[in-house]
């Protein structure tokens, strides 16, 4: 029997659906679930040159950046001697950030000797934890609550980290260490009475509620949950951010008393409250501020932020930080989970594919602080090198945290829904997921994605199995042809999962094209007679690289201009496509893709000269604002 169905939005939530693990939580504690959650059991093999950029971070960055930056962990060996650097507020977060990205990274590859690798970063991380439970970089006198260092925040980021590490791997000595850190905020906290304000740098120190939320479904405590009630508390009290207020009251997160991006581990935390508690208001908070990210502060790229912050204008110019835009997936793999609302997976994808690995080097060794939308790139090494200490050159808060950007693709390439597979990633690759309580069936990508729209998916069950397979359908896909076994599927809706459930055998074949016929986001004021294109996913940039005009002299482009392949880049460094446009006086204009734009040290722009073409509001149905 084959029963195919699409759901725009999938039920709010599965109330103590006993299929639920959360992120690693006791289902008997939560009063509500993901819809989608973490396929933990899932092998990933990503081909083409997805899987080029995550062997490179592998090989250049997550098995070397603590050799070559030794202070990432001396740093906390050294907390109680007289100091011979000088710490940055966030000096500590280094070796946290490091270790979400590798744990993220070790998910994908499950690479052995990244495993070992790891192993002895953490069991050194933990050597260096104070009897008390400390896991921090300052002094006593400066230590956690104190006003200054972000050493909450700091904190936060080791432990998450140790947290992420512990459920990849069993590690009880990393959970152990994990649980002391906590137990010791908790103490002064709950015990003591010491608040999270006045530790100041509000919306980085209280962050930390993350942690206590995801420990709270790991282990039950109360403590943990009382912690993070004392910070929902101080959110109200000015000048913290107040965000579920905000949220609630209707405002956008821009409008909140701290719009900077380091809110969003924060952001992330309501929506474990809502799976604690059961209590609507954490779930409407979390959409409303989710939302009006995606409308007021996501740029054409998918990068999230201007001047390290929402302001409630995509089109300001101001630095989109690499940090702000993992903060933004991370954010929006919970939007995912919360909701099962596709349109947060089309969220994902733009952003991985754009803003997202446009900030990585391809080889690995290097990830830009700014990738602007016109500009240039340049390696946060440069952009903000008073961040490099003696014994750590290439250590900042954004080479620390952007291999998050590939990482988790572990969080949302595929999922588990309650009785099946979620594929949200297309792209040459092959996953092997579990199904049921011991099967396992294996789902291959034939594609040159996003290069063209057509996939053809091999489905592989070790025997037959029955489950449904979600697959993505992008709201940007007007047009969405669906074979199963050289059949046509009736039916298929852009911007919804397509939902195939039936039992699958050897063999079975799933056949994808998407419509990617150019699209446009015409750049307000529509004076300026700017426009974005994409082509699936893909923003297009011009890179002076690949074509004679001048960056900021840019003939118009037909909007009704065939696309052309542009011939192969012959030399080193290949961009991922080219295409020739027309434009309106007869020429011809070749364009690449936005991650591999600016990578040759050229100018780029994505703001394009296009003409004739009306602005579209942003709808959340229609979130690149695509003019015809
Ligand atoms: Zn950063």
């Amino acid at each position: 029997m084959i029963k195919i169905t699409s759901l725009a939005l999938l039920a709010a939530a599965y109330l103590c659906s006993s299929a639920w693990a959360g992120m690693g939580g006791k289902t008997d504690l939560m009063k509500a679930q993901p819809v989608f959650e973490r396929e933990k059991g899932a092998n990933f093999r990503f081909e083409g040159f997805v899987g080029e950029r995550i062997k490179n971070n592998q090989r250049n960055w997550l098995l070397t950046a603590p050799l070559s930056n030794p202070s990432m962990l001396q740093m906390f060996r050294d907390r109680d001697k007289p100091q011979s650097r000088d710490l940055l507020p966030w000096s500590g977060e280094f070796a946290g950030k490091y270790l979400i990205s590798a744990v993220q990274g070790y998910r994908i590859t499950k690479d052995r000797q990244l495993r070992d690798f790891l192993r002895g970063f953490v069991a050194e991380l933990i050597s260096t934890q104070a009897e008390d439970g400390y896991l921090g970089v300052w002094p006593n006198e400066s230590r956690l609550f104190k006003p200054g260092p972000w050493d909450l925040w700091s904190v936060y980021h080791v432990m998450l980290g140790l947290y992420l590490w512990s459920e990849e791997t069993g590690d009880e000595a990393a959970l152990k260490a994990c649980l002391k850190s906590a137990d010791l905020i908790c103490k002064m906290a709950l015990d003591e009475g010491k608040r999270t304000i006045e530790a100041d740098s509000y919306e980085m120190n209280q962050s930390c509620i993350h942690i206590f939320t995801l420990l709270y479904e790991k282990t039950g405590n109360e403590r943990y949950l009382r912690m993070a009630k004392e910070i929902e508390k101080d959110w109200q009290t000015p000048p913290s951010g107040d965000y579920i207020r905000t949220a609630l009251a209707g405002k956008a997160f821009y409008q909140c008393p701290k719009p900077r991006w380091e809110s969003l581990p924060g952001l992330q935390a309501i929506g474990e409250l809502y799976y604690i508690t059961g209590d609507e208001k954490y779930r409407t908070a979390f959409i409303n501020l989710w939302k009006s990210i995606a409308k007021y502060d996501r740029h054409n790229t998918g990068g999230f932020s201007s001047g390290e912050q929402a302001v409630g204008n995509p089109y300001d110019p101001g630095a989109i930080e690499t940090c702000c835009t993992v903060a933004w997936m991370a954010l929006t793999v919970d939007m995912l989970r919360l909701t099962g609302d596709s349109r947060a997976a089309d969220e994902l994808e733009l952003t991985f594919f754009n803003g997202g690995i446009g900030a990585q080097d391809m080889n690995g060794r290097w990830w830009t602080y700014n990738t602007p939308m016109d500009g240039v790139r340049r390696a946060s090494a440069h952009d903000i090198v008073f961040q490099a200490m003696p014994g750590s050159p290439e250590l900042n808060c954004c080479s620390c945290n952007a291999p998050r950007i590939l990482g988790c693709l572990s969080d949302w390439a595929v999922m588990k829904s309650d009785d099946g597979v979620v594929l949200n990633y297309y792209g040459e690759s092959v996953f092997e997921v579990p199904i049921g309580s011991s099967g396992r069936v294996k789902i291959a990508q034939k594609t040159d994605y996003p290069r063209d729209g057509y996939i053809r998916l091999i489905i592989t069950p070790d025997s037959q199995r029955q489950f449904a397979l979600r697959l993505r359908i992008p709201c940007w896909s007007k047009k969405t042809v669906v074979k199963l076994n050289k059949e046509p599927i009736k039916d298929v809706t852009s911007g919804t999962y397509l939902v195939i459930e039936r039992t699958w055998k050897q063999g079975d074949e799933v056949e994808i094209e998407f419509d990617m016929s150019p699209r446009f986001w015409v750049k307000e004021p529509e004076s300026e007679k700017k426009a974005s294109i994409y082509l699936g996913p893909i923003l297009m940039a011009y890179d002076q690289r690949y074509d004679v005009y001048e960056p900021h002299n840019l003939p118009a482009i037909q909007p009704k201009s065939k696309v052309e392949k542009a011939p192969d880049w012959v030399y080193m460094s290949p961009p991922m496509m080219l295409r020739r446009f027309s434009t309106t006086d007869g020429r011809k204009i070749t364009l690449c893709d936005f991650a591999s734009a600016g990578m040759g040290g050229n100018k780029y722009v994505s703001w394009l000269n296009v003409e004739g073409l009306k602005p579209v509001p942003f709808d959340i149905d229609s979130p690149f604002r695509g003019a015809e």
